[in-house]
């Protein structure tokens, strides 16, 4: 089966199996299509191991204090048996253990060879995929070889649905004294299913489960197809379990292939009809085609992904390699077809963060779906439409009115933040104070329509998602009369190490352009959309003075600036705060807490856990000068510990802006291998998407040095010196454009029906681009410092 795979910089490898590292491997070898994710457990499981199949969308809250993502029923489930002993890694020696990821075709290899306490070897080979040509099917293709011996060999091939959610961290009682940064490994569990019903046929094993709370219908239907007849089959049951085991008699060096085909509905999907139904049918259908059939759809299917999405380093296969992971990443965490549903911050690959969606959507995996596959970002911005209920009642909990998206969402729109960590002792304020969330979807909605074009977006659903939430603008800013201006007080901006701050510069200079852009929005309709508004604003009864407020109150926004410095305050009192210097920084360059120091004290300091100030200049490129973002990214910098893996991606890009891009290859690295080094630790518990999307932004905006301005594609390139050429692809307007750039030189080409062309704007130069003909542009290098 190895043969199937592609080669080098498609692929990541596990060698040898080291039980310290199993969890890590899991997270990395995830599987996906966007309905469904799987971690990159082995197929007979361990103790230890994380094991974890997620249904996007699927959410429940039974028996735990906040909404998890539900670990849901495992269709992995197959263990082997030479002669009554299990073959895994903890009852035989692993004598040989390999196994590949192929990005390029979203499979996972395996190859292990066990050998039990008889001194029998048994090779166990796998190919395994989630279907992205049928998000309802996944395919598990298994080879048994018994390498020096003749011993009977039973296979199980199950259906589990006796799945918990793993809290990591336990609730105490009564605040116990722990150190602030504890790591918590002990689990907690939550259970969300119960056993709706099993069935089984000569073809087929059913097993069909449902959420308690949510009360969510999950039928999955598996056949296994053996290659040569097993001497008997016997169906086994328990509760919340079905399997079915076969039994073969093999020589020595005989190989048995069997080809698990797994059907997976849910009655939370759009297509009509029973579950059960619908998942024996489909099953139906798989195993007259086939398992190679399934495969080559799919494969074909990725195929066709990559085309838009792929990104080439010429000059470092190590960093060609890491950018492919994480695209490949995100192109399995997203549902193109579901637009109810969205990303969370470790997408289908763990339960970290609960399958809770952040800002990190908008910020930071936006970017990528829009200019690479427009139609998946028109889905991530319809899912706040489709909860913009839920984002109502928060501003009515809170006696606003309008619409406050929440800073956690899961399946409604109703702010989900957990209100303690897990051992009980600090209080966590994101909930109800990173308010700034509301500005950051306008942002998304707004960029979406800026780079597609798609006004019938915003007349649809965009343009009542601004108005609402401008609603809420208006009622949670103050007048403050003696300074004639609106505040914002007790908040948290993005850097999360400073709470109940007043006045954080990102969150209100984020509301003000919000406000600005909503009025702008409404003007817009008026003049050529009439009709839409006048729809609009008699569903949510809008009245134009309303709009007249926003533009008042949006110029009267107060925004803490040290004028003589040219500095952005990042809240007001930030000035005032102790200045403690970094003087540590660990293996990766990146800086570690000043002695003393950790997450629930740095806030007495000017110390950042990420960008703020920098993350405002940033996101809204075009109003500020390049002296002001100088000034700013030369004073924020080195303050800034980068305890959030969002982080450096942005200091990379704006590092590179600023004109001192000596860092931005170090922030490259340390973003794009944030899982595969697992450097912030915590991989086991997902894959960091925001970071992996950060990844792609730093070619994109950083080397590639992209930006819209004034509503055109500019660019800006510098490359590091160690590479020779970056390409990749932009969707612009229905448009394709590829860009190379290599040393002092960028080539684009627009891809698009002969006769179109574009302008584009490169240096500060108008460039015309003609359809299907490369336009080369030199520049001039830009030294490092
Ligand atoms: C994150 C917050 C989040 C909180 C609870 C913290 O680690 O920094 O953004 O809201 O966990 O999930
Ligand atoms: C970061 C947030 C982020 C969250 C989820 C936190 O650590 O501070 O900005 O939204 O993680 O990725």
């Amino acid at each position: 089966m190895r043969d199937q795979l592609n080669a080098g910089e498609w692929l990541v490898e596990e060698e040898g199996f080291d039980i310290g590292k199993a969890n890590v491997f899991e997270t990395l070898f995830t599987l996906g299509n966007g309905y469904l994710g799987t971690r990159g457990t082995l197929e007979e499981g361990f103790k230890g191991e994380v094991s974890g199949t997620y249904l996007n969308g699927v959410f429940d809250a039974h028996d735990s204090p906040v909404i998890d993502l539900v670990n849901a029923p495992d269709w992995l489930a197959f263990a082997v048996q030479v002669d009554g002993i299990r073959l895994d890694v903890q009852s035989c020696k692993v004598v040989d253990h390999n196994r590949a990821l192929d990005m390029r075709q979203g499979a996972l290899w395996r190859s292990t060879v066990f050998e039990d306490g008889h001194g029998r070897r048994t090779r166990i080979e796998t190919l395994r995929f989630a279907s992205l040509d049928d998000q309802h099917f996944c395919g598990l293709r298994v080879e048994i070889t018994p390498e020096n011996h003749d011993a009977p060999i039973i296979v199980e091939s199950a259906l589990d649905g006796r799945r918990f959610n793993l809290e990591r961290m336990p609730a105490y009682v009564g605040k116990p004294e722990f150190h602030p940064e504890v790591k918590w490994e002990k689990w907690a569990k939550s259970k969300h299913l119960d056993e709706v019903t099993k069935d089984h046929s000569p073809e087929a094993i059913y097993l069909e489960m449902r959420t308690i709370d949510t009360g969510i219908t999950i039928g999955y239907a598996a056949s296994t197809v053996s290659s040569l007849a097993p001497r008997q089959r016997t169906v086994h049951q328990s509760y919340e379990r079905i399997g079915e085991q076969l039994e073969f008699a093999l020589g020595i060096g005989e190989t048995v292939r069997l080809d698990k085909l797994v059907t997976i509905y849910k009655s939370r999907d759009s297509t009509n009809g029973r579950v059960s139904t619908r998942c024996l049918e489909a099953l139906a259908a798989h195993r007259a085609s086939g398992f190679d059939v399934a495969f080559e759809l799919h494969r074909a299917a990725w195929l066709r992904k990559w085309a838009d999405c792929d990104c080439v380093i010429l000059g470092d296969a190590e960093a060609n390699n890491a950018v492919r992971f994480n695209i490949y990443h995100l192109l399995i965490a997203a549902n193109e077809g579901d637009p109810t549903v969205n990303v969370g911050a470790k997408s289908l690959s763990g339960e970290g963060y609960r399958g809770h969606i952040f800002w990190d959507t908008e910020i930071f995996m936006l970017p990528f779906f829009l200019y690479t596959q427009p139609a998946t970002a028109k889905a991530l911005m319809l899912y706040r439409y489709h909860t913009l209920k839920g984002a109502r009642e928060n501003a009515l909990r809170n006696e606003f009115s309008g619409a406050q998206f929440p800073w956690e969402s899961a399946d409604t729109g109703l702010e989900t933040t957990p209100k303690w960590t897990p051992d009980g002792v600090h209080r966590i304020w994101m909930g109800e104070e990173e308010i700034h969330v509301t500005a950051d979807v306008a942002y998304g909605l707004l960029t979406y329509v800026a780079a597609t074009g798609d006004m019938e977006f915003m007349l649809d659903f965009g343009a009542e998602i601004l108005f609402e939430t401008s609603r809420f603008w208006v009622e949670r800013l103050e007048y403050v009369e003696m300074r004639d201006q609106y505040v914002l007080t007790r908040v948290m901006g993005p850097d999360e190490f400073h709470e109940h701050v007043d006045n954080n510069a990102f969150t209100n200079r984020m509301a003000q352009w919000h406000l600005v852009q909503a009025a702008r929005v409404h003007a817009e309709l008026a003049r050529h959309h009439s009709r839409a508004l006048i729809k609009i604003a008699g569903k949510i009864g809008l009245h134009p003075d309303e709009v007249e407020r926003w533009r008042e109150i949006a110029d009267k926004i107060l925004i803490p600036f040290d004028a003589d410095r040219g500095l952005i305050e990042q809240f007001e009192g930030y000035f005032q705060l102790k200045e403690v210097p970094v003087t540590e920084w660990d293996q990766n360059g990146m800086p570690c807490y000043p002695q003393g120091y950790h997450h629930f004290n740095a806030g007495e300091t000017t110390l950042l856990k990420q960008p703020d100030v920098i993350m405002l200049m940033y996101v809204l490129s075009d109003e500020f000068d390049a002296a002001v973002k100088k000034v700013n990214y030369d004073f924020y910098e080195p303050r800034t510990l980068h305890k959030s893996s969002l982080s450096p991606a942005i200091h990379s890009i704006m590092g590179i802006e600023v004109g001192d891009p000596g860092q931005a290859l170090q922030y490259f690295h340390r973003t794009a291998f944030v899982d595969l080094t697992n450097n912030q630790g915590n991989t086991h518990e997902g894959i960091h998407i925001a970071a992996a999307a950060g990844a792609w932004q730093i070619l994109v905006f950083g080397f590639g040095g992209f930006r819209v301005m004034h509503g055109k594609m500019t660019f800006r390139p510098w490359l590091p010196q160690q590479w020779q050429e970056l390409r990749f692809r932009l969707k612009w307007h229905g448009n394709t454009v590829d860009a190379k750039i290599r040393h002092g030189e960028v080539s684009f080409q627009l891809q698009a029906p002969d006769g179109a062309n574009e302008t584009i704007v490169v240096f500060n130069e108008a460039v015309a681009l003609a359809a299907n003909k490369e336009t080369f542009v030199r520049f001039p290098a830009m030294a490092v410092a």
